[in-house]
């Protein structure tokens, strides 16, 4: 075993049992209750300063947790909207910058809605607007992965097809598995373990070229949805939908690493039930 777990577990934003409000004591709450990464939800906007960035990095890097973020909410990179797309660009470009100064390795994003586009025009809009941003990233050196999450409404862009699809012709597009999104979908509905493999062989298959499978990013909980999609995310033994053991007896009996953000409404709480629930597997497993 390594001296850290091969699966890294946290919470998207600063843990509930965490007495302070700020990011940084939300990294030294979630070393304290053994967890080992943290998402900050840029949700609403970015309006993390530089400085609190770089001591944010430092903690991180004192206590070995993993840092991501999420971009705001009303990112669209498929609108004509000339406004909007520009806020969006910008948005991303914000989150990646602060996220770069904190030490972190990933921005998460929703990519966009179809509105009166097919799936193809979607697609190409994404990639035309994300191939803009990397580049602007690159000349200012901010160094990130971009973070494709796949959404929970049918009528937004962004399936694991389409997510996955981008990171083969992007530099710096990953796709972020919500395994709630995918079941709520209805792209992959996740009911065993075997249904949990078909979406890691399938970043397997199709990212074996930077081997993403060893390094991914995903985000779990269970979910409430409709016909037309996801509703509302649900705590840890609420519906059990999807199912987090044989999620994470997969994780367990598999070489995969990488970490495991608690979307739940218990975020720490079950943040630390999703790591019993690994390190239970991975006991089993010995
Ligand atoms: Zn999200």
């Amino acid at each position: 075993m390594p001296s850290f777990p091969r699966i890294r577990f946290g919470p998207a934003g600063i843990p509930i049992q965490c007495e302070g409000s700020s990011t940084l004591e939300g990294v030294r709450c979630c070393k304290e209750l053994g967890l080992s990464a943290m998402e900050m939800e840029f949700v609403q906007g970015v309006r993390m300063k530089e400085d609190a960035a770089i001591e944010v990095g430092k903690a991180a890097k004192e206590f070995d947790i993993s840092i991501s973020s999420h971009a705001p909410y009303f990112v669209n990179l498929c609108t004509d909207d000339s406004l909007k797309l520009a806020n969006s660009k910008k948005h991303i470009i914000g989150s990646a910058r602060i996220t770069a100064l904190a030490g972190g390795n990933i921005t998460v994003f929703h990519p966009g809605f179809y509105q009166k586009l097919t799936p193809k025009e979607a697609f190409d809009a994404a990639k035309t607007n994300l191939k803009a941003i990397e580049s602007e990233l690159k000349t200012r050196n901010i160094k990130i992965r971009l973070g494709a999450e796949t959404v929970g409404k049918k009528s937004a862009f962004g399936g694991l097809d389409e997510n996955i699809k981008l990171a083969q012709e992007l530099d710096m597009v990953v796709p972020v598995p919500d395994f709630a999104h995918l079941h709520a979908r209805g792209d992959q509905r996740l009911k065993t373990e075997d249904d949990y493999r078909a979406v890691f062989d399938k970043l397997e298959r199709e990212l074996s070229g930077i081997d993403y499978i060893r390094h991914f990013h995903c985000h779990f909980s269970e979910i409430n949805y409709s016909d037309k999609g996801e509703l509302n995310h649900f705590a840890l033994g609420t519906n059990n939908e999807p199912p987090i053991k044989p999620f994470m007896k997969l994780l367990a009996e598999n070489g995969y690493s990488g970490t495991v953000i608690c979307e739940t409404p218990r975020l720490d709480y079950d943040s630390l039930m999703m790591k019993d629930e690994y390190e239970r597997a991975l006991s089993k497993k010995k």
